[in-house]
C-alpha cells in the first residue's frame, strides 16, 4: 500500500465532491471546520497539545487510529486564519489567489483526541511538534492562545480515506514505527487496538521526556529510540535498533510505518527485503521530508511525485 501527501488528497477529496461524483444525495466526507482554541497544554519536551472547540465541531466525525486532517494557519502578523472563499469549488482558487504574505499555510495534523464534554461541548485535541519558529505551523501551535481561530479541512464522515491504519481481516499482530510527529498517530492507534493482539512498536523521539505514557495493549512491546542528531544519521540510528529486535512471531503480520519520509522508506525496505513481509501488508506515509516543507511536497504531488515514497520498483 503506498500513499501520497495528506494535503494533496484533502484537496483532491474536496474537489471530487465538488464535481458531483455521482448522482446520489450523500453527506461529503471532507468539508471546512471553524476551529477555536480553547486551552494548550504541554506535554513533553517537545509537544504542545491544542484543544480546540467550535459550534461546526458538531458534524466533525473522526474515524479514529491515525485520522488526519489538514489544517489552515495564519501568517505571523494575524491572529485568525481568514479564506476570503470556502465554497467547495471555489475554495481552492481563491486560497491560492491570495497575495504572499496573507496566504494560510495548509498542513496535515492528526486528530489524537475527539470528545464531547458533559457541558455539551465538542472537542478536538490536536498534538503539535515544536520544531523550531522558522516553521509557520511550529510557530503558530508555540503562540496559540485561547480563543484564535484556524480553519480546517477534515472529516464529516467517519468512513474516510485519511484514516490510513487499516489491517485486513486475519491480522495476527501489528508491527509499528513512528517518529515523533506520528507518535500521536501511534498513540491513538495503540490504545484502539484488542488487548490480545501482539505488537511491536517502535517510537522515535528529539528527547528523553518525549516518552509519553501510553495505553497499549497489555503485552505490547513498545521501544523508545532517543535520537541523537537530527540529520540524515537518524535513519541509521532507527534500523540499529530495528535490525537486531524479536518482532512478534506472526503469520499475518501488518505494518504501519509513519515520520520522516527518508526513514519511513529505510523502515519499509528493512520490512520487506530483510525480514520478508509482503509488502501489501505495510501502510507507510511520508508525514514530512528534512529539507523540505511541506509546500514544497504539496508541489511535487501536484508534479506527479509521491511525497514520502519509493517507486514500488526501487524497492
Ligand atoms: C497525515 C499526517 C499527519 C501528521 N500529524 C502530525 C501531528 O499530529 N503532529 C505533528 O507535529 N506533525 C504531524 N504531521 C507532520 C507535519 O505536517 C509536518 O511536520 C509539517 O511539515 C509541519 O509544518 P511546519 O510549518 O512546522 O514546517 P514546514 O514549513 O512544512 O517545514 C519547514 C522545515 O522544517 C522541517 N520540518 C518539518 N517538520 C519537522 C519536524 N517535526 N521536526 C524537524 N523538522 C521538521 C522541514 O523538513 C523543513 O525543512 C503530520 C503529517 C501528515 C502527512
Amino acid at each position: 500500500m503506498t500513499d501520497t501527501g495528506e494535503a494533496a488528497e484533502a484537496v483532491e477529496a474536496l474537489a471530487v465532491e465538488a464535481a458531483g461524483e455521482s448522482g446520489a444525495p450523500a453527506v461529503a466526507p471532507f468539508r471546512f471546520f471553524a476551529l477555536d482554541v480553547l486551552r494548550t497544554r504541554r506535554l513533553g519536551h517537545s509537544f504542545l497539545r491544542v484543544t480546540f472547540g467550535g459550534e461546526s465541531l458538531a458534524d466533525f466525525r473522526s474515524g479514529g487510529f491515525d485520522q488526519s486532517l489538514s489544517l489552515f494557519l495564519p501568517p505571523a502578523h494575524r491572529d485568525h486564519t481568514v479564506l476570503p472563499d470556502t465554497g467547495e469549488d471555489t475554495w481552492f482558487a481563491a486560497w491560492r489567489g491570495m497575495p504572499d504574505g496573507e496566504r494560510p499555510v495548509m498542513r496535515s495534523y492528526t486528530v489524537r483526541g475527539r470528545r464531547r464534554t458533559a457541558a455539551g461541548v465538542d472537542e478536538v485535541d490536536i498534538d503539535f511538534v515544536l520544531h523550531g519558529d522558522a516553521s509557520p505551523a511550529s510557530y503558530w501551535a508555540g503562540r496559540a492562545v485561547t480563543g484564535r481561530r484556524i480553519l480546517a479541512i477534515g472529516p464529516a464522515v467517519a468512513e474516510n480515506k485519511s484514516v490510513r491504519f487499516r489491517p485486513p481481516t486475519g491480522t495476527d499482530a501489528i508491527w509499528m514505527y513512528a517518529d515523533e510527529t506520528a507518535l500521536p498517530a501511534a498513540a491513538a492507534i495503540l490504545e484502539a487496538l484488542p488487548a490480545d493482539l501482539p505488537v511491536a512498536a517502535f517510537l522515535e523521539v528529539p528527547h528523553a521526556d518525549d516518552r509519553i505514557a501510553l495505553a497499549a495493549p497489555a503485552d505490547a512491546r513498545i521501544t523508545w529510540i532517543v535520537r541523537d542528531g537530527a540529520g540524515p544519521e537518524r535513519t541509521e540510528q532507527v534500523l540499529g535498533v530495528l535490525r537486531p529486535a524479536a518482532l512478534p512471531e506472526a503469520k499475518a503480520p501488518y505494518a504501519w510505518i509513519a515520520g520522516e519520509a527518508g526513514t519511513v522508506r529505510a523502515v519499509r525496505r528493512h520490512l520487506v527485503q530483510e525480514r520478508s513481509l509482503d509488502r501489501r501488508a505495510v501502510r507507510f506515509t511520508g508525514y514530512w521530508r528534512l529539507g523540505s516543507s511541506e509546500e514544497q511536497l504539496l508541489a511535487e504531488a501536484y508534479a506527479g511525485q509521491a511525497p514520502g515514497e519509493e517507486p514500488e520498483a526501487a524497492l
